[in-house]
């Protein structure tokens, strides 16, 4: 197929390139991210290729249809950018790639919580000033805190598995508990009692109407004095202004975010010589007990072989006509 990767960075061409050794499709390498004023940039391809921060709403889905785009390969496994209604009404089909390293985001997520607890970000820096001195640096053992997991997926799984090594007491909240985590002696609890409980909140749910700003101000009131929250899913579950009154009020102790509301216009880009415009993203950065990764919690080799490899054969298997396993329609989602 010919295919406009739309978002495209060096990393994304390296481990396409190689998987696509195998496929032979004609990939055209995009660095413009998705929007209705690059539709033009998908003229004489067949498919289009985009990852978290393309935004293919209705209004970008008709464009495509008209320049006869029928299939929407996402090299990643969140579908909140894209109007699938709207695809399905234009007989567009969606694959996504739904699990390319689970322990990828789960190990960063974990990765995050040591940080935060230990202030590993803050050590690092006092060192390099040759400040050897530990005021400020206590932290906590991980074994005995009660952590809540939202969404006991493929990653909320892995994150489970892994704080189950550690020790922690673990509370979950899904509307289709996990049934191995029960065994492994996970608890599934009303979601205002996970947030009332935990010492830890992790989000592992995917971004939908019901999940939208699933922290806000009512759920914070609701949690320990203190509490440590992560966000490693999408950026839109946490009302980030509630969040900040949070950090300032002292109720949320810790914050690690991968993830950000506004992250389409900041994440992926190298800014630094740039004033950043976003206020509310900027206040995050000034505490101390926050840190922030640009949505690299997926960023291993393992999970870009994976995402190059599922998302072309996706597009394979769209060629020839076949049923793809991957494909995201609005029956899917209902199911
Ligand atoms: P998954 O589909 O395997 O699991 C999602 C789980 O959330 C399911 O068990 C589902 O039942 C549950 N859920 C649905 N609605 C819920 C609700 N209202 N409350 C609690 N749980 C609910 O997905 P996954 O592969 O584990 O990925 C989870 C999310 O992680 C994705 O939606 C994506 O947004 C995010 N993600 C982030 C990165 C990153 O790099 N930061 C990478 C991959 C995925």
């Amino acid at each position: 197929m010919h295919v406009a990767m739309f978002s495209t960075k060096g990393y994304d061409k390296t481990f396409f390139e190689s998987a696509n050794e195998k496929y032979g499709h004609e990939i055209a390498y995009l660095e413009a991210r998705l929007t209705k004023d690059t539709t033009s940039l998908a003229e004489n391809y067949q498919a289009v290729c985009v990852f978290v921060n393309d935004i293919l709403d209705a209004e970008v889905l008709r464009n495509l249809s008209g320049k006869k785009i029928s299939s929407i390969a996402l090299r990643c496994a969140g579908f909140n950018n894209v109007d699938i209604k709207a695809a399905d009404e234009l007989g567009i089909k969606v694959v996504r790639v739904p699990a390319y390293s689970p322990h990828a985001v789960a190990e960063h997520t974990v990765g995050l919580m040591l940080a935060l607890n230990r202030k590993i970000h803050r050590a690092y820096a006092r060192v390099r000033e040759a400040n050897f001195a530990l005021e400020g640096l206590l932290g906590f053992d991980m074994r005995g805190k009660t952590v809540g997991i939202i969404g006991t997926g493929k990653i909320g799984q892995c994150v489970a598995e892994l704080l189950h090594g550690f020790g922690c007491k673990l509370l979950a909240h899904d509307p289709y508990p996990n049934e191995s985590l029960k065994d492994m002696g996970v608890e599934y609890v009303k979601l205002s009692e996970l947030f009332s409980s935990s010492d830890i909140i992790t989000l592992h749910c995917p971004l939908m109407p019901e999940t939208h700003h699933i922290i806000d101000d009512s759920a914070i009131r609701m949690m320990k004095e203190g509490v440590m929250l992560i966000n490693t899913s999408r950026g839109a579950l946490v009302d980030t202004p509630d969040v900040i009154e949070g950090l300032k009020g002292g109720k949320i102790g810790y914050l690690g975010l991968d993830v950000y509301e506004e992250e389409g216009d900041l994440f992926f880009e190298d800014l630094s010589e740039k004033v950043i415009q976003d206020d509310v993203f900027s206040r995050l950065l000034t505490f101390p007990n926050v840190i922030v990764t640009g949505h690299q919690a997926f960023f291993t080799v393992e999970a870009m072989k994976s995402i190059a490899e599922t998302t072309l054969a996706n597009i394979s298997t769209i060629e020839k006509g076949e049923p793809c396993d991957n494909e995201v329609t609005v029956d899917f989602i209902k199911s």
